[in-house]
């Protein structure tokens, strides 16, 4: 069945659904407007666009679903080499503010093998429950054990809220867990919060290339799924004293199966520190202008102990890895300062790194955008300006 169709009784080929599509997706023919569901990603614009109500969208009802019986805020807690990773203390942070306003618990759900030392690093960031399933199968993250496992633990328990991190492993998770249990899932999501009328949770994202934010809600299946981007949440801080319920949970052994098996793992060759964790980032953009003034760049990160982090134009010209790039297409950082070096400070760039605790910019153009987000802004040319920085800077730090 099509999932959007046009009555043909009621088209008048006026044209307004054309002029309303943002995706082209609908041109006329024989006199009444034909929609390409190739192209229509079903966003309801020429729904509203038509005064005529000649066009429907069909939308799956969920079935004899008893929303009320769905509680709790569950939180996926990403381990790796048997440590849990900082997203997820970003997550339950943001699930603990979710879970008080509706008066709900909080849980974490920990998969993985010999694991039980990292249970407390949980409680402490204010998990009221950890569901934990510790499987020699489970020992590292494979899409279909995992999935499984966490299908079968939400079926059971029935969590109203589940949410990921927006890393490799929750972008793998998170959507074949959701088409699963046929409910959404909002992608990257850069803020929740809670509709105080009617209790669902709202998931804010950056669309159309970040010049707009969308906030979706999942108001008629449960539980309703987002990934949250990293670095954009506070983590939750550490209470002591907390008490938290375990529960270690049994799965069958068909569930823990995966058709794939890992052979080995190569780590990418950082020579710099990761800029996902660094405290410091000094950044370079196209104002560069050749790959090898990266060397100024890199000079004063050496100097500050910093990560190196680039816009997307440098990226694209082949002048940096793209493990570097920061941005909505890249990586979103929160570092204690930021210093953006040769970059305009397009939206694009801003989505990735303006949650930084302090931002430095060196630009030659008094009005670019990058200032508006700069606490601190040197206007003028960086070759000169960056030597200098970073001959003072090592003196100082020498002395
Ligand atoms: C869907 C989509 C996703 C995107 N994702 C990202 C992303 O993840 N990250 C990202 O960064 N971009 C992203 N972009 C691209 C983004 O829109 C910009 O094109 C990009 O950020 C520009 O990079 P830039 O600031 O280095 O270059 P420019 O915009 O060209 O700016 C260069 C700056 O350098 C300054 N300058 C030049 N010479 C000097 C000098 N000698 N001294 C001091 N300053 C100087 C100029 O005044 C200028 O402000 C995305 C775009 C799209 C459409």
């Amino acid at each position: 069945m099509n999932p959007i169709c046009v009555s043909r009784e009621k088209c008048v080929a006026c044209g307004a659904c054309i002029t309303a599509c943002p995706f082209a997706a609908i041109a006329l023919q024989d006199q009444v407007a034909v929609i390409d569901v190739n192209r229509c990603n079903l966003c309801g614009a020429c729904v509203e666009a038509c005064s005529l109500a000649a066009i429907e969208i069909a939308r799956t009802a969920a079935v004899n679903l008893d929303l009320g019986s769905y509680k709790g805020i569950w939180v996926f807690a990403e381990q790796k080499d048997n440590l849990i990773q900082s997203i997820t203390y970003e997550l339950l942070g943001e699930g603990r503010k979710l879970a008080d306003v509706l008066g709900m618990e909080l849980s974490a759900v920990l998969l993985g093998h010999t694991i039980q030392n990292q249970v407390s690093a949980l409680r402490l960031r204010g998990a009221d429950r950890i569901y934990l399933v510790d499987r020699a199968e489970l020992a590292y993250f494979q899409d279909e054990s995992y999935a499984n496992v966490l299908i079968n633990l939400v079926r059971r328990h029935k969590p109203a809220i589940l949410l990921c991190g927006a890393t490799t492993i929750g972008r793998s998770l998170a959507p074949r867990v959701a088409v699963t249990l046929n409910t959404g899932l909002t992608a990257d999501c850069t803020e929740l919060s809670i509709d105080p009328a009617t209790g669902d949770l709202l998931q804010t994202r950056p669309t159309f290339g970040g010049n707009i934010m969308a906030t979706i809600i999942s108001p008629n299946h449960r539980p309703q799924m987002a990934t949250v981007r990293h670095k954009v949440m506070k983590e939750a801080g550490i209470v002591e004293g907390r008490s938290t319920e375990i529960i270690l949970e049994q799965v069958a052994y068909e569930l823990v199966q995966s058709r794939t098996r890992r052979l080995r793992f190569e780590l990418e060759q950082e020579t710099t520190i990761n800029i996902s964790e660094a405290n410091i980032i000094v950044s370079g953009g196209r104002g560069l202008q050749a790959p090898e003034n990266f060397s100024l760049i890199r000079e004063l990160a050496e100097v500050l102990g910093a990560g190196v982090g680039s816009s997307r134009a440098a990226v694209d010209a082949g002048w940096i890895p793209y493990s570097h790039q920061v941005g909505q297409t890249g990586k979103t950082v929160c570092p204690k300062i930021y210093i953006a070096c040769g970059i305009s400070g397009q939206i694009q760039h801003l989505a990735g790194m303006s949650s930084s605790d302090l931002i430095i910019a060196i630009n030659k153009d008094k009005d670019a955008p990058i200032f508006n987000v700069a606490n601190y802004g040197i206007v003028g040319d960086l070759f000169k300006i960056l030597p200098l920085l970073t001959r003072e800077l090592k003196k100082m730090l020498q002395s």
